[in-house]
């Protein structure tokens, strides 16, 4: 297919969300920019890009909240891009215009890259009862929550529901804190995951490689193991109705799923069941051809 062209006169080009796929793209468009007409904004709700793929190490207290951010200043330094931190409120195509919390924007070229939430399956109690692992203040949470059970002396379980990669790598780096912390004789950890193993679609041999440590490391795995409701925080997670499958949780922490992050487009734009903005092969929305969608809240 063509991709549909736009107005040679397109000016201003807005990027939303300053994660992998924002500031991957704004430095290379202000690589090109740089000396030539147009205007390139960048719109982030945070002063810093967070390194996502590390906060699992902040839950564990194994790096700092600051070690994990990089001013989103400094990497756009020298390049001719605006960058406004705001939280975006809306979008509205019909408009061209972009509403933040601060200000409205209009746009000429509008590419969305707000990433990705958690999703909770409509489970009961599961948003309620859990904590996410999808940004640093949720890992700065995780990361007191767990501090405050290694100062208590009787028995408590950590239950981490999903056995994706973020749930996985969290369950060995709060393994590794409590070993730190000497509380391996009375805080344990447990990951639930509904399929029938941990990292579903991962090589075979890594898995099993990966299955081996945890096991070493004392972490109870649970696979075909999908969890039906949840409890207060300090309570417990239901495999089923029956009270025999429910397991105590004095922490509950949520990795189980992942759905486009959840902006409002109004007009509304088609969106995937899992809420991703459904893109054509040059990452646009075939209704706006000036608005482009990339990396996680995007499908193809
Ligand atoms: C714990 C964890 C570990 C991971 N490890 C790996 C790994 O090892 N390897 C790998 O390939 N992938 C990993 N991933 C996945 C990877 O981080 C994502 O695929 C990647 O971040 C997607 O990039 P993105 O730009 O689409 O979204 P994001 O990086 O999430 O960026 C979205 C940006 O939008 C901003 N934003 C969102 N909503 C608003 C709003 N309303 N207003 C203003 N700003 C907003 C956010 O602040 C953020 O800066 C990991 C993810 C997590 C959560």
């Amino acid at each position: 297919m063509e991709g549909q062209k736009m107005r040679s006169s397109n000016k201003r080009i807005v990027i939303l969300g300053a994660g992998y796929a924002g500031i991957f793209l704004a430095t290379n468009i202000g690589r090109y920019f740089k000396g030539k007409e147009g205007e390139v904004i960048l719109v982030d709700r945070n002063p810093y890009h967070q390194l996502l793929q590390e906060i699992h190490l902040v839950a564990a207290g194994f790096r700092t909240a600051n070690e994990v951010k990089i001013p989103i200043l400094r990497l756009i330094d020298g390049m001719n891009i605006k960058f406004i931190q705001s939280t975006i409120k809306q979008i509205r195509p019909d408009k061209n215009l972009v509403v933040l919390e601060s200000t409205e924007i209009k746009y000429d070229v509008l590419i969305i890259c707000l990433g990705a939430s958690t999703k909770y399956f409509n489970i009961k109690g599961a948003k309620e009862n859990s904590l996410p692992l999808r940004s640093i203040s949720d890992a700065s949470l995780i990361y007191d929550r767990v501090g405050a059970l290694i100062k208590l002396n009787n028995k408590q379980n950590i239950v981490i529901v999903g056995g994706g990669a973020t749930g996985v790598s969290l369950g060995g780096a709060l393994s590794d804190f409590i070993k730190d912390s000497k509380k391996t004789d009375s805080i344990s950890i447990t990951i639930i995951e509904a399929l029938p193993t941990i990292l579903s679609g991962w090589d075979e041999r890594l898995v099993k490689k990966v299955n081996e440590v945890l096991h070493k490391k004392g972490i109870r795995i649970m696979t075909r193991s999908p969890v039906t409701k949840v409890e207060n925080c300090g309570s417990s997670v239901y495999l089923s109705d029956d009270d025999a499958t429910k397991i105590q949780s004095s922490l509950t922490i949520w990795t189980a799923g992942v759905k486009g992050y959840d902006i409002q487009i109004d007009p509304e734009v088609e969106k995937t069941k899992d809420g991703k903005i459904i893109v054509n092969e040059f990452c646009q929305i075939d209704r706006y051809p000036n608005i482009f969608s990339i990396g996680d809240i995007a499908a193809v």
